[in-house]
């Protein structure tokens, strides 16, 4: 697999609206019908926006529509919370399906009736061996799989049989139906596939009424042809299968013959796209829930602060494809912080504060300070901050012995502090631990506004707040929920990154950030873009870094 760095070259353009397009100018379709297919097993994650988009987006741009359809044939993993968030998901990245939602198990009866139909024309059966000897005589890839023992019983045994293990006559697993296709077939999803197992299990639509589930493999091509899709688009793992759907679809008398595309998923490195691990991470805890912001669900990338159409315009960017690749998840990045530069309006905030006392500043004398909230867009306005004699900058921001090229302060040096003065380090206190606990400084009247009338120059601006007028918040900082560009999704515990979340308890922040009660998103002014966290109470404000500032990934591509 190679990585892609770089923006597909050709956006909003792909081989399956291609084929649409010429399906529509033959006259093959007027309408166009597609259908996004979740099993309601999980949260939707990241990859699962790429089909969203890629779905939703051709019943857009196409005449027709899009369902949203849950594939719910395995009640053993499927829960109502996931029927739930995937719904909000959706909406939430700006997408509307048509009518209301459907699920696979609205469909349950018809598929029952022509499974009945395929055993009377003799091409299925039930089969009495075991999970293992049916994996068993299956066959390899070199081999071909062994007939069933039980493959020529008469149809009126198997319809006996099957209607028993529809009424609860017999316990899990004891027997299944399977198609009687062709066990030497070199399409191992061809020899003989299990369309029916038994399952006494709970299922959130359907509740007690079966003990048996249909397959995914039956249940999936025969939904699309209940529902009319005209073009059944998957990923590329079940391109082996279609043979298969073709084959239900000849044989069952079937509405509408829809015809399945294959692309390639979207991987991305540093992260894991697997519902597997996802589901994993979040019941051994290394995560704090599905919506735990280091998380590449759709609901954690929403709790992190980053914009639904940061998401829609990842997607449009890499495209689609039919060869499987890799993408840079500065991508992903690249989008963020480009929307998030466009929207989010700029504020102060202290991570790690260090006093600074303004030695030649009237005590208890405070100025108001204007400060910009947007640079590029006037309309936004401005706000003012209180400018007193004890401020807090960034502990960062000092050193008692900078080294050559560090410009920011230091005993004897001036620097600028955003939108209010010049100021010079002129002496340091430091606690019992001998660590520097506060700065004393002096500013220079003539500087306000932070330029000197007499055109002295320092190198650098640093941001600040106030002391009094500032308020405490907790800060998290997020980083990548993996330390390897492609983890190993057989052990991915020990890929896991252990510096992915970084807290800020003392951190500093605009008293009007606490005061709102917003799920804007803000930039704080060089230290990245930030959101409040749903875990803030009125007393306790919680702020998530959604991104840093720094755009190491746009130097490599430039700003196409
Ligand atoms: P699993 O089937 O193992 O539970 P899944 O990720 O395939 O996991 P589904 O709920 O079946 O989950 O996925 C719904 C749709 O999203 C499918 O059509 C699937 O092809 C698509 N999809 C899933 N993962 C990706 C991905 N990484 N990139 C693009 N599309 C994806
Ligand atoms: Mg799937």
């Amino acid at each position: 697999m190679t990585t892609t760095t770089e923006p597909a070259a050709e956006t909003g353009r792909d081989f399956i609206r291609d084929i649409i397009q010429a399906d529509l100018a033959s006259g093959k379709y007027q309408e166009i019908v597609t259908r996004f297919p979740p099993e309601p097993n999980g949260y939707l994650h990241i990859g699962h926006a790429k089909s969203i988009a890629l779905n939703f987006g051709i019943a857009q741009e196409f005449p027709g529509h899009c369902n949203l359809r849950f594939d719910d044939t395995n009640p053993a993993k499927e829960e109502q919370e996931y029927i739930d968030s995937i719904q909000a998901d959706v909406s939430w990245l700006g997408y509307q399906w048509a009518g209301e939602p459907l699920y696979a198990s609205d469909y349950f009866d018809q598929l029952y009736d022509w499974a009945e139909g395929l055993i009377r024309s003799g091409l299925a059966y039930v089969d009495d061996q075991s999970q293992d000897e049916i994996r068993l005589n299956r066959g390899t890839l070199t081999e071909p799989g062994k007939n069933s023992p039980f493959r020529d019983r008469p149809a009126a045994e198997n319809l006996d049989l099957f209607r028993r293990m529809k009424a609860g006559e017999f316990p899990n697993g004891a027997r299944v139906l399977r198609a009687r296709i062709d066990m030497a077939a070199g399409n191992i999803n061809l020899r003989d596939p299990v369309l029916y197992r038994i399952l006494h299990a709970h299922h959130p639509r359907t509740g007690t009424k079966w003990s048996i589930y249909p397959s995914y493999d039956y249940a999936h091509g025969q939904s699309d042809a209940i529902e009319g899709i005209t073009h059944s688009i998957c990923t590329l793992e079940f391109e082996d299968h279609r043979p298969l759907y073709d084959w239900f679809i000849e044989k069952l008398p079937v509405p509408a013959r829809p015809r399945q595309y294959e692309f390639a998923r979207l991987n991305l490195t540093y992260t894991v796209l697997s519902k597997r691990v996802l589901t994993q991470l979040v019941r051994d805890g290394h995560v704090a829930g599905w919506d735990d912001p280091r998380m590449p669900t759709i609901a954690g990338l929403k709790r992190r602060g980053v914009p639904p159409a940061a998401i829609r315009e990842f997607v449009r960017r890499i495209g689609v494809a039919k060869a499987n690749s890799v993408v840079d998840v500065g991508m992903l990045e690249f989008c963020i912080r480009e929307e998030l530069n466009r929207t989010a309006l700029r504020r102060m905030a202290v991570l790690k504060p260090l006093k600074v006392v303004i030695e030649n500043y009237p005590e208890g004398q405070i100025e108001e300070i204007e400060a910009i909230n947007h640079p590029d867009n006037p309309a936004a306005g401005t706000r003012r901050i209180a400018f007193g004699r004890e401020l807090y900058i960034e502990q960062e921001d000092f050193m008692e012995h900078p080294p050559k090229k560090f410009f920011r302060l230091s005993p004897g040096n001036e620097v600028r502090l955003r939108y209010a003065y010049f100021i010079k380090c002129t002496g340091v206190v430091k606690n019992a631990a001998g660590e520097v606990s506060e700065l004393r400084c002096t500013y220079d009247p003539e500087t306000r506004g932070g330029n000197a009338p007499d055109g002295r120059k320092v190198k650098a601006t640093m941001h600040w707040l106030p002391a009094a007028r500032s308020r405490t918040a907790e800060i998290r900082i997020y980083n990548q929920l993996f330390a390897k560009p492609n983890p190993d999704a057989g052990n991915f515990a020990a890929d896991l990154n252990p510096q992915s979340l970084e807290i800020f308890r003392d951190a500093r922040v605009e008293p009007a950030i606490a005061e709102a009660n917003s799920t804007d998103p803000m930039q704080f002014e060089r230290q990245g873009y930030f959101v409040r966290d749903k875990d803030s109470t009125p007393h306790h404000l919680v702020l998530n870094r959604t991104i840093g500032l720094r755009d190491t990934f746009a130097k490599q591509v430039g700003k196409a």
